[in-house]
């Protein structure tokens, strides 16, 4: 069947000097074009001041967005934001910004919500841990940086350092039983991360970019499927509203870059009258689920958090469904975690 949607495929979460990052807007932007990025949602830490200095809009073909990043009075519970034109003062709690963003027509999602990392002092870990929020959009459930620092130790770190990328394997699996388990009661959404702040650290007496934006544009990268394509005859606001509707619908999915480009992919279920897609809840009855890879790969669909149906080194799974339950894919190069598709739920 033909799908309704224009794929589009971008970074969500990193900063720039407009906070505790190292490059310039347009820096930056000039890497998103070169690594064909379709746009870059920037946010910085509890500013917007960079859409109100005038930077958004399109450099090339690459679209910058501007979001930002909130935290609680404590600097706690990390929330990216986008599609909001004002700033919510920071020092409240975090169930009341949630809230604000989605009363004003934005999204939200959960930054790194079980970020453990330990290994470097000057980056504690920032986990969420207002739960009893339930207003957010959606959760980040795979966060670059995060998963990258989390993982580092004396023993690796020269090759961490050396190889940001390789050390990628998979989404924590807090993060992602958390998200079957949120999605049961209603659509979360996921979001793919990058986080990048490109900071500058010494390593052996010599002064290097932690992860180069570059870098991190071949890592963890967010799809979306729009209704309707970017264009540079629309203006920003038509354009990020797309982005923001389809961020909105769960119309989109996480690709680990570095293991395949991903673009493509697919995931629906198709019954007699309709089709469902990511993002879908849907009264149960019967469908078939199917998934097109755009290389071949280990295909796995998951019911509930749990596999139910493996297909090896293929491009396609067919499988029908018909219960009740959170229905998403899983794609794997070996070991590694590719491919992460938005669930679509039956009732
Ligand atoms: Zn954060
Ligand atoms: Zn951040």
């Amino acid at each position: 069947m033909k799908h309704p949607f224009f794929e589009v495929e971008g970074i969500i979460h990193l900063h720039s000097r407009y906070s505790d990052g190292s490059g310039e807007v347009p820096d930056i932007m000039k890497d998103a074009q070169e690594s064909l990025l379709d746009f870059v949602i920037f946010t910085d830490h509890n500013t917007l001041r960079p859409k109100k200095d005038g930077w958004e809009g399109w450099y090339g073909n690459s679209l910058a967005v501007f979001g930002c990043e909130l935290n609680d009075k404590n600097d706690q519970n990390h929330l990216l934001v986008v599609g909001v034109d004002d700033i919510i003062h920071k020092n409240k709690a975090a169930t009341e910004y949630v809230t604000e963003v989605v009363d004003s027509g934005g999204v939200c999602f959960l930054a790194h919500p079980h970020e453990k990392r330990s290994t470097m002092p000057q980056y504690p870990p920032y986990p969420w841990t207002a739960w009893d929020s339930k207003d957010f959009t959606g959760i980040e459930i795979w966060n670059h940086m995060s998963d990258w620092m989390e993982g580092l130790t004396d023993e690796n770190k020269y090759q961490r350092f050396i190889h940001p990328l390789r050390s990628l394997l998979v989404p924590p699996k807090e993060t992602l039983a958390k998200w079957d388990e949120l999605n049961r009661e209603r659509l979360v959404v996921g979001i793919g991360g990058s986080d990048c702040h490109a900071i500058e650290q010494e390593v052996m007496g010599v002064t290097v970019q932690v992860f180069p934006y570059k870098v991190a544009f071949r890592a963890v990268r967010t799809h979306l499927l729009l209704e309707k394509p970017l264009s540079k005859d629309n203006s920003n606001e038509v354009n990020i509203a797309l982005i923001v509707d389809a961020l909105k619908k769960g119309r989109c999915f996480i690709v680990n870059h570095y293991r395949g480009a991903g673009k493509g992919f697919r995931f629906w279920f198709e019954g007699s009258k309709t089709s469902l897609f990511p993002g879908d809840r849907h009264k149960a009855g019967k469908f078939t689920a199917k998934i097109f890879s755009p290389e071949k790969r280990q295909i796995r669909l998951l019911k509930d958090g749990q596999i139910i149906f493996t297909a090896q080194e293929s491009d396609h799974l067919v499988f029908p469904v018909s219960e009740p339950g959170v229905y998403r894919t899983e794609l794997f190069f070996n070991e590694t975690g590719w491919i992460y598709s938005n669930p679509i739920t039956l009732v």
